[in-house]
């Protein structure tokens, strides 16, 4: 194969209990669907070659030299749920990828065949999330919004049994790493504590080399995962799935499921077909992330402090620091939003009183705050006294910043998108390419990879769903 990949595999330097090596299983007849060459090239590695040759190692068919492939074994709580064991049961981590600029990253094939961790599934993906992964998690990374990322997509020629019979798909994924929340309380649930310390000094040195020991771990992970779930509330999207087996350790968003962006804005918006009782609204992701990185804090106790009430306290004085963290974190987002850089103690109400209004009449999130950038008097509410009278605080507000209209009018352009991926654009695209016509989606994929563009000619994928149009449920 003229494609080398450098892979050093440093998570299958780790001992055996960490995962079961497993091969991808061979599929029948694999198609590129779309190769990431900006991706490719940040990595590394030949685009064109990854194209041709390569697409028998997306598909899994063919092991690229110095792959390792495994499965990786986890916990998690599922809707609150513990389950002791978990793990990828259709995705493999082919190895690691040190890039040029130093960076590592795993590669890993989502829909890659069965596992020991298989259980009842069939370890194979469809279609449709595999595309709406690719399209989501590129549309964050261009966001500026730390996510796993896609490299390729591929279909396999085979069928998957879901609620249909559907055409299978494999999914690269590149992550900083697939470390979980879960894969720590996999440990911990086992009393597994040398197990529970390889993997601490592992996430430490692959992601926080800074930190100091398992404490200093904790609040590292607490710190990114508030100012991570701080940036998806910017732009209106709800993961759907944040069970603790789906939050990262690096701070990246991992697992985009039944995931969405909000078309109206209200708080208590709800996408998952699963989540019956809302635990994963759109406002509740901040307490639901707090409650994930507990889970953390209570894994990591056992190597915290060899006296249990001393590291149990100081656990929770880590836990105790999120909600100042992403308060911090939520204005630091919202502020530029409004147009606003310096702070003064009346902004969160001032952007609450917004997203109040917005929420009364289910405002479009995203072109609110666009056409709030572009100066257009009433932000598309249709309440304008009530706007009004919001409006003429906010220049109040703007005036004591010192900046002139045109420049917050900038900052506000480059804190707000034009373009996310729609839910009901998601949908449309993927019915598309089950249909066999794959150039809806790469028209998608190339319009959010640039969101803050206005793209005049592509000012449809700006609109909130027609009536029809409307997708109110999405499924894993
Ligand atoms: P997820 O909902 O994607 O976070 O997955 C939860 C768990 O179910 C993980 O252990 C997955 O590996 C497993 N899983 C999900 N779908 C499948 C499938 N089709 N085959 C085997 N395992 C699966
Ligand atoms: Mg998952
Ligand atoms: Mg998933």
């Amino acid at each position: 194969m003229a494609l080398t990949i450098p892979f050093d595999n440093s998570y299958a330097r780790l001992p055996e209990r960490f995962f079961v090596r497993q091969a991808p299983v061979p599929v029948r007849a694999p198609r590129l669907v779309m190769l990431n060459a900006p991706l490719a090239a940040e990595l590394g590695l030949d685009a064109g070659a990854l194209a041709a040759e390569g697409v028998e190692m997306l598909a899994g068919n063919r092991l690229p030299e110095g792959a390792e492939p495994l499965a990786q074994a986890y916990a998690g709580h599922q809707f609150g749920g513990f389950v002791p064991q978990l793990g990828d049961g259709r995705a493999i981590l082919l190895g690691e990828v040190v890039a040029p600029d130093g960076r590592r990253f795993d590669l890993q094939l989502k829909g890659a065949g069965r596992t020991a961790f298989s259980r009842m599934g069939d370890g194979r993906a469809w279609l449709g999330p595999v595309l709406r992964e690719y399209v989501v998690s590129e549309a964050m990374h261009a966001l500026g919004i730390p996510t796993t990322r896609a490299l390729a997509a591929v279909t396999t020629g085979e069928e998957v049994i879901r609620e249909a019979i559907l055409p299978g798909a494999v999914l690269t994924r590149v992550a900083a790493s697939h470390i979980r929340v879960g894969t720590f309380q996999f440990f911990a649930a086992r009393r597994d504590t040398e197990a529970l310390r390889l993997l601490a000094g592992h996430a430490i040195d692959r992601h926080y080399p800074q930190a100091d020991g398992p404490l200093g771990l904790l609040q590292a992970v607490i710190a990114a995962q508030a100012r991570l779930v701080a940036q998806w509330m910017g732009v209106g999207f709800i993961h759907g799935v944040m069970n603790t087996d789906n939050t990262a350790i690096s701070g990246e968003t991992i697992d985009f499921g039944p995931c969405a962006f909000m078309d109206g804005y209200h708080p208590d918006t709800v996408f998952s077909s699963i989540d019956a009782y809302g635990r994963y609204a759109y406002a509740r992701q901040a307490d639901i992330a707090a409650w994930n990185l507990a889970q953390l804090a209570s894994a990591l106790v056992p190597l915290i402090d060899p006296d249990e009430e001393t590291a149990i306290a100081r656990a929770t004085e880590a836990i105790r620091a999120f909600p100042a963290l992403f308060r911090e974190g939520w204005l630091s987002v919202f502020r530029p939003k409004i147009g606003l850089a310096a702070a003064e103690p009346g902004d969160a109400e001032l952007i609450h009183r917004l997203l109040d209004l917005m929420a009364t009449e289910r405002a479009d999130f995203t072109n609110t705050f666009r056409v709030l950038a572009e100066g257009q008097a009433g932000a598309g509410l249709k309440n304008h006294d009530g706007f009004n009278d919001w409006a003429a605080e906010w220049r109040a507000r703007l005036r004591r910043e010192g900046v002139t209209e045109a420049e917050a009018a900038a900052r506000m352009r480059a804190a707000n998108p034009a373009h996310i991926p729609r839910n009901h654009r998601v949908e449309q695209v993927i019915a598309a390419a089950v249909a066999g016509d794959f150039v809806p989606f790469k028209r998608l994929v190339g319009v959010t990879a640039r969101p803050f563009d206005d793209q005049p000619e592509h000012a449809a994928y700006r609109a909130p769903p027609e009536p029809g149009e409307e997708v109110r449920q999405t499924f894993c």
